[in-house]
């Protein structure tokens, strides 16, 4: 299993530089013939489709920044863990299954945004492979 990029060891790198925005989408909302619009639509339906497996295999996500962690944490709250998950330049989708008590660590998926939009999953642990599945699969299809 690879690591992530960010190390909690060391002082904070320099931050990721910021994916552009679209002023025009703030203004009237997305529209499709626009590249960063289409890739916040790619990155957002990736993002979905491992929340959604996730929650259907009856796991419980919680989304951190790095070191911090945000309101989404330890939840089966879709709306809050996709909002979260995508309101970085980068992020940690954390699962765990739902055991009583703790909830037990089940792996990780690390998301970077402001790419190609398809490769928007960056790195994982072997184990989360079952809950990725079909996310990787639609980040394929979606690639060029
Ligand atoms: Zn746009």
């Amino acid at each position: 299993m690879r690591r992530p990029r960010r190390d909690s060891s060391r002082a904070p790198a320099e931050p990721a530089p910021k994916a552009p925005a679209c002023r025009e989408r703030e203004a009237t909302g997305p529209h499709p013939e626009c590249n960063i619009c289409r890739r916040l639509a790619v990155e957002h339906r990736i993002v979905c489709r491992i929340v959604d497996d996730a929650l259907s295999q009856g796991l419980l996500c919680t989304v951190s920044f790095g070191d911090d962690d945000s309101r989404a944490r330890f939840t089966i709250d879709r709306a809050l863990i996709i909002e979260e998950a995508t309101a970085a330049d980068e992020s940690f989708i954390r699962f765990h299954r739902n055991e009583d008590p703790p909830p037990a660590p089940f792996g990780w998926c690390f998301l970077v945004f402001g790419n190609s939009g398809w490769d928007v999953i960056s790195d994982y642990t072997s184990k989360t492979e079952s809950v990725l599945e079909g996310a990787l699969a639609l980040a394929e299809e979606l690639s060029p």
